[in-house]
């Protein structure tokens, strides 16, 4: 029988959907990258098609994916980011090689090394983390408002007054929540 994973939180920044890939920090974590073919599953639906995966590159992913997460709350919140974690990601994003291409439709693609490891690929979320911590894209950090989440998210909405990572997961729930309160009340 094929064993059942959890499915993937897909968001339109490649950084903070990396990081999804651990929901529920601050309560029951859920890991969605468990082994390392979902995370070759998770990297192909991301536009980062990897020839395979060892143990030893799931654990280098973990540990990028955790310095993004601690990076991007720090500056969330406008700490000093963590020296540990700024050394990761850099580490990460000068240790691969991709190139960005752009399609005959006018759309970009990554292209990974001749060998597309799963290092070329760490290298591209890296980047992608580094654009959106340096406040180079239109949006904002923040951190969803669920106590048992606390995602680093980034907001583009107009007003900048987003409150959750996902409007279908944590946004729903506190709905709910609301909800189920007035209807004791
Ligand atoms: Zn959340």
């Amino acid at each position: 029988m094929r064993a059942e994973f959890p499915d993937f939180r897909l968001g339109n920044v490649l950084a903070t959907s990396f990081t999804a890939t651990l929901t529920e920090r601050c309560g029951d974590a859920v890991e969605r990258i468990p082994t390392p073919h979902r995370l070759v599953d998770w990297l192909a639906v991301n536009g980062l098609a990897v020839d395979s995966c060892t143990t030893t590159q799931l654990e280098l992913a973990r540990e990028l994916r955790e310095s993004i997460h601690a990076a991007a709350t720090a500056a969330a919140v406008q700490d000093a980011l963590p020296a540990s974690a700024v050394h990761v990601i850099n580490d990460r994003s000068t240790q691969g090689r991709a190139a960005a291409t752009l399609t005959p439709g006018g759309e970009r693609r990554w292209r990974l090394g001749s060998a597309s490891r799963v290092e070329d690929a760490l290298s591209v979320i890296a980047a992608d983390a580094i654009s959106v911590i340096a406040g180079e894209r239109d949006g904002r950090l923040a951190l969803c408002a669920s106590p048992t989440c606390r995602a680093a998210f980034f907001d583009t909405s107009r007003s900048r007054t987003r409150r959750w990572c996902d409007m279908n997961t944590c946004g729903n729930r506190q709905k709910k929540a609301r909800f189920n309160a007035r209807q004791r009340g």
